[in-house]
């Protein structure tokens, strides 16, 4: 189900089905067996439905017969002697009559829509009429129905629904015949044009400016044509809730911003770091491994991992700071530069390895993160990495 066919593809299986059913009970039971079935055999798209007057054993065989039809198909049976649901109805066997209720799921919270909700008037003021006429037509027993009723009175009183507008709309559904209600609609197709605009109660009605303006309209041959053909109905579409507005669910919003995540230099002039930045989305460590970034970086990002490839061996060195990468990579190359601030063993093995070239290293900055975080944390994702991509210039040094 769900697609739009699904439906009328449904209807024609089943009805072929059905064919079938009674071709083959009519062989196995015969004739008489085979007629009443026809007769009680009752569905609804694939829902279907039976009174059974025969033994639970002849009924597991039928059930069997069912299940033979097609082996793609099969038919779960539920079956009970004194009531069972069917769609929305409650089938109860009574003193040898059957008698009909609404069936409502357990899973029904029974939330109306709301009185003081944003919808034009006249769909609130119908909710009560509706709910009530269905009540009217499903339920049978009078006794039922009064409860039913008073329960629907109850759960609108809850969706603050006034009380005089659920009296109206009780007494108005109870005043159909039941055998009127039962009729089958016979749905003619008016031709109707509607006329949709955005349901806003601060708006101006302009269906009535369109209603009064029709004989303006007439004057054009084009839309004379039209008129006469159709009936301008008044069509509402529901604004957006605040439910709308706030969720999406749309994935479009998200992967482009994905697909953007890269390194990038900042390209100011003035960038000491920017002739060494390594640009693009994807890394590529000495030992093979490849590692795609999932934030946006440049020169002035902070509070990050990068990697740095000597240019001499093309070994990678992982480090960390919570600083600008910009301001980091100032250290790293004064260090480079200037025996007397070597720190760290990168600096040393970069200034003899790399000796003339130019840029003696580039820098690729690959984690964001993006909360504020602790030198502890930084390390031990650091560390992570480290052990994860073994880079050599990290191993020997420590
Ligand atoms: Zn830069
Ligand atoms: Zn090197």
């Amino acid at each position: 189900m769900g697609r739009k066919v699904a439906p009328t593809y449904a209807t024609l299986v089943l009805g072929y089905l059905e064919i079938k059913l009674y071709e083959k009970v009519g062989e196995k039971f015969g004739e008489e067996f085979k007629n009443n079935i026809i007769k009680s055999w009752k569905r609804y798209l694939d829902d279907c439905f039976i009174v059974w007057e025969d033994s639970i054993d002849k009924l597991m065989l039928f059930h069997e017969e069912l299940n033979s039809l097609n082996p793609n198909i099969k038919f779960t049976i539920e079956y009970d002697q004194t009531e069972l649901p069917f769609l929305d109805v409650m089938v109860i066997k009574r003193q040898g009559c059957i008698i009909t209720d609404i069936y409502y799921k357990s899973t029904d919270t029974k939330q109306y829509l709301l009185f003081n909700s944003c919808h034009p008037r006249h769909t609130k003021n119908n909710v009560p009429y509706n709910l009530a006429r269905r009540i009217c037509t499903i339920v049978s027993d009078n006794d039922l129905l009064d409860l039913r009723l008073h329960e629907l009175h109850q759960s609108l009183k809850q969706r603050n629904c006034p009380q005089n507008l659920i009296l109206h709309g009780i007494q108005q559904a109870r005043s159909h015949p039941r055998q009127d209600l039962l009729q089958i609609k016979n749905k003619t197709d008016k031709n109707v044009l509607p006329f949709v605009s955005t349901f806003n109660p601060k708006n101006p009605e302009f269906f009535q400016v369109l209603r009064s303006n029709a004989t303006f309209l007439q004057q054009d041959a084009t839309m004379q044509r039209v008129l006469n053909k159709f009936e301008i109905i008044k069509s509402k579409r529901q604004s957006a809730s605040l439910k709308k507005i706030l969720t999406k669910a749309k994935f479009s919003d998200v992967i482009p911003t994905e697909t953007e995540n890269n390194v990038q230099k900042c390209n100011n002039t003035r960038c000491g770091t920017c002739p060494f930045l390594q640009e693009g989305k994807d890394f590529k460590f000495k030992n093979g491994s490849k590692f795609t970034v999932r934030s946006s970086f440049n020169c002035t990002s902070s509070n990050l991992l990068y990697v740095i490839t000597c240019n001499g061996c093309g070994e990678n060195y992982i480090g960390q700071t919570g600083d600008t990468l910009r301001h980091r990579m100032t250290v790293h190359r004064q260090q480079i530069r200037e025996p007397k601030y070597q720190c760290t063993p990168v600096s040393g093995h970069i200034r003899n390895c790399a000796k003339d070239v130019f840029p003696n290293f580039t820098v690729f900055p690959f984690y964001k993160f993006h909360k504020k975080t602790t030198e502890i944390e930084r390390e031990n994702k650091e560390s992570l990495f480290i052990s994860k991509f073994k880079p050599d210039l990290n191993a020997f040094l420590k």
